[in-house]
């Protein structure tokens, strides 16, 4: 029988999240008895710290459960202007600050407030399985600007040059990056911020995984580029992936003053604000201790050296070692095309269904992030897991044919 509502054209143009829609799959296939090893969704396997759970408990008890200011509570604002100080140096006021929903949440007030209709935006690919959809859902033109797995994923402006046309309103940045790990050196920002001061292009920088890197170094910055950056960049961070916080729901974004301030009238129009508990369970996170990342790094840390040196000794497989975030995202390709019982395995989809029907492990295709020759592996989870994990894949992979 035909549907008696007709759906929004825009409805019909996206896919749900792939990430949450693997996760919810796996969650279930577990439940269900299914011996699943997960390794799909991105979220740390840590608990929020106490004493954020603890200004969370508070904040209901001290009666803080109405509506607070749309772009968040003052002292959450002032708090992340001071972080973004203490941090970076940079000169954000208050009123250039908003709180919003989650990182994710962040994003999509970003699009809504500045895409026009057949805008296009520069997304490096592989990139975050949401930012293209985001776009169309604001109208916008997603670009997919090709790294490659040789430069280890960092951006190469000569080519980021070719997809940039008149229609160009913006790019979007994500280093440390989901899915791969990877970073934009210094010479590529350099080069990329450049372009976007000669052309006018919003730079939104997804900075959420900025804590969780494996350098010795400091984390090249495009804001470091040149200053009169910061009147054309929004910084998009959050605490979900910093304070294990991702069922808290708190992002937030600085830039200039006016598109802050048209992304609040959109706020105001649909969710009115950030759960206020939750706001201030985030105040703590960023004026507490801030060690708590580095205690992640240093879990996360022989979990990536032992999952990418296990890649890379299977025969074909090639792994980029990530610098940053939780996640490996090796090159299966060459395993495209062999089959199992007389089906072939033609794609990162195919591959991946197999690993979870054949291997009971969960992961997620790289077709998702626009990047077919891979499977985005999280390491967030524990090395028993991973080890095990590994042996499967490559057990499963040894029974193609
Ligand atoms: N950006 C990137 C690159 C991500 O991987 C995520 C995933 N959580 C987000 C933004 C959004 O994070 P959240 O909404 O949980 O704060
Ligand atoms: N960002 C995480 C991931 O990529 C969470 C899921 C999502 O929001 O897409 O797995």
């Amino acid at each position: 029988m035909p549907d008696v509502i007709a759906l929004a054209s825009r409805v019909t143009q996206i896919a749900p999240s792939p990430t949450l829609a693997v996760n919810a799959k796996a969650k279930a296939l577990k439940a269900a008895g299914a011996d699943i090893l997960n390794f799909s969704v991105g979220e740390p396997d840590f608990d929020t710290p106490l004493h954020i759970c603890e200004a969370g408990k508070k904040a209901i008890d001290d009666g803080h459960t109405r509506y607070t200011a749309v772009p968040g509570i003052p002292e959450l604002r002032k708090a992340i202007a001071a972080r973004f100080q203490a941090d970076h140096g940079w000169d954000y006021s208050p009123e250039q600050i908003q709180v919003c929903c989650g990182g994710k949440h962040g994003l999509y007030n970003i699009f809504q407030a500045v895409i026009n209709p057949g805008d296009e935006v520069l997304i490096p690919a592989p990139y975050w399985v949401s930012y293209p959809p985001m776009v169309q859902l604001a109208g916008g033109v997603p670009v997919s600007v090709p790294l490659r797995e040789e430069d280890d994923f960092d951006l190469d402006p000569d080519i980021l040059d070719r997809y940039a046309t008149a229609r160009t309103r913006m790019i979007v940045i994500n280093s440390p990056s989901n899915p791969a790990g990877c970073l934009f050196s210094g010479r590529s920002l350099e080069a990329v911020g450049r372009m976007a001061l000669e052309r006018g292009w919003l730079v939104v920088t997804d900075d959420i995984y900025e804590t969780i890197t494996y350098l010795d170094s400091r984390l090249p910055h495009i804001l470091d580029v040149d200053p009169r950056l910061a009147e054309q960049t929004v910084v998009l961070n959050g605490v979900s992936k910093s304070f294990a916080m991702t069922g808290w729901r708190i992002g937030y974004c600085a830039g200039p003053g006016h598109v802050i301030k048209a992304m609040n009238k959109i706020q105001s129009q649909s969710t009115s604000n950030p759960c206020a508990p939750a706001q201030y369970a985030a105040l703590a996170a960023l004026t507490g201790p801030q060690d708590f990342p580095l205690t992640m790094r240093q879990a996360f840390l022989p979990r990536r050296d032992f999952f990418v040196e296990d890649l890379r000794s299977i025969p074909g497989v090639t792994c980029v070692n990530p610098r940053g975030a939780f996640y490996v995202f090796p090159n299966f390709s060459a395993y495209y095309g062999r089959s199992f019982q007389g089906k072939v395995i033609g794609d990162s989809v195919a591959l991946a269904d197999y690993f979870l029907d054949e291997a009971k492990v969960a992961s997620v295709p790289g077709a998702a992030f626009g990047a077919d020759a891979f499977i985005r592996f999280s390491f967030a989870t524990s090395l028993e897991i991973i080890q095990e994990g590994m042996q499967r894949i490559k057990d499963a992979l040894g029974r193609l044919s």
